[in-house]
């Protein structure tokens, strides 16, 4: 159908370019100013006609920017998507919510895409974690249970460079607009907090979504990065070879796949894809499937901006909300 289309309009060039110039000659004869619309003619609707042909034929390849096809090329877990999140270590300085001091595991992405996990009664309860509080909490705590690696309790997070807004701020609202969409869609929701005001370790957040029994524990945080182009959004999941959660590894790296495939696909925002870490306490405390969701970077003018918008928060839950329904098999 759309060789028989290419070759219409290439009959119909054909026609044009021998047609109209005959005829806009004879017309000159009649009409004074003929001629010069036959220029007219030329220049203008030939192009527009040369554009209507090329969309036409398949033949002509869409250009795309280079950005564009790595984001492209890391939806199929290619080999792109390793070398995006190679650019993501360089970049990201916050990722590291916990400000851990050492160096973050990264794996390979599994090269399939998520598959809806099979669950369990009980399973469509939600534990969100708006990340960070008011104020930081410098006491420490194991990274893992057993773990001789001690980490603090909670950091201070980052800062809108735009907004002046704090993290803890900007989580806890999406946190808030996640909680009604998912209730609207029949879930049931447990809060870690619904204040700033709070003073609740990563292990204690983890806790509570294990006591809750959740289906998915979903950590809400913005990235920093000391470039200001830095953009998009990424998930974080525990590696299969974790030492404390290993049994979780796999419906999390599900989940954080989902997840931030949705919130893309909701937003636009450029998709990261899936970071792999073990270094993580909210993550190795968890005993539920869990991810840490990165929406984007308060360190980038326009993102910040767009992340103070509630409009763009509300696609922000509703596309997380997609996620985790693609992730049930909804
Ligand atoms: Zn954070």
């Amino acid at each position: 159908m759309k060789k028989r289309k290419a070759a219409f309009f290439a009959v119909l060039l054909l026609v044009i370019l021998f047609a109209v110039p005959v005829m806009a000659d004879s017309m000159s004869d009649i009409l004074p100013g003929a001629g010069a619309a036959r220029n007219v003619f030329t220049e203008r609707d030939l192009t527009q006609l040369l554009e209507l042909a090329k969309q036409q034929s398949p033949e002509v390849p869409e250009a795309g920017s280079p950005e564009e096809q790595g984001t492209d090329a890391a939806e199929e877990g290619g080999q792109p998507e390793q070398e995006q999140q190679e650019t993501v270590k360089e970049e990201t300085v916050q990722a590291e919510e916990e400000n851990t001091q050492q160096e973050e595991t990264r794996e390979e992405e599994p090269v399939t895409q998520a598959q809806p996990v099979t669950v369990t009664g009980g399973s469509r309860i939600v534990c969100i974690d708006a990340g960070h509080q008011l104020h930081q909490n410098s006491g420490q705590e194991p990274n893992g249970p057993g773990s001789s690696v001690m980490k603090m309790k909670v950091t201070s997070g980052t800062r809108g460079v735009s907004s002046g807004v704090p993290e803890y701020q900007l989580t806890l609202d999406v946190a808030l607009k996640l909680q009604s969409v998912l209730q609207a869609r029949g879930y049931t929701v447990v809060m870690c907090r619904t204040t700033n005001d709070v003073n609740i370790s990563n292990a204690e957040r983890a806790t509570i979504a294990n006591n809750a029994g959740a289906g998915a524990f979903i950590r809400i945080h913005a990235d920093g990065a000391n470039s200001a182009s830095a953009a998009g959004a990424s998930t974080l999941a525990p590696s299969g070879t974790n030492p404390y959660c290993p049994q979780i590894a796999s419906a999390s790296q599900s989940l954080a796949r989902c997840v931030v495939n949705g919130l893309c696909a909701k937003t636009g925002a450029k998709n990261r894809g899936v970071t792999i870490t073990d270094t993580m306490t909210g993550l190795n405390w968890s005993q539920v499937p869990v991810t840490i969701v990165e929406m984007g970077f308060m360190t980038n003018p326009t993102e910040d901006m767009a992340m103070q918008d509630p409009s763009y928060q509300q696609k922000l839950a509703e596309g997380m909300a997609d996620g985790i329904d693609a992730y049930f098999g909804n």
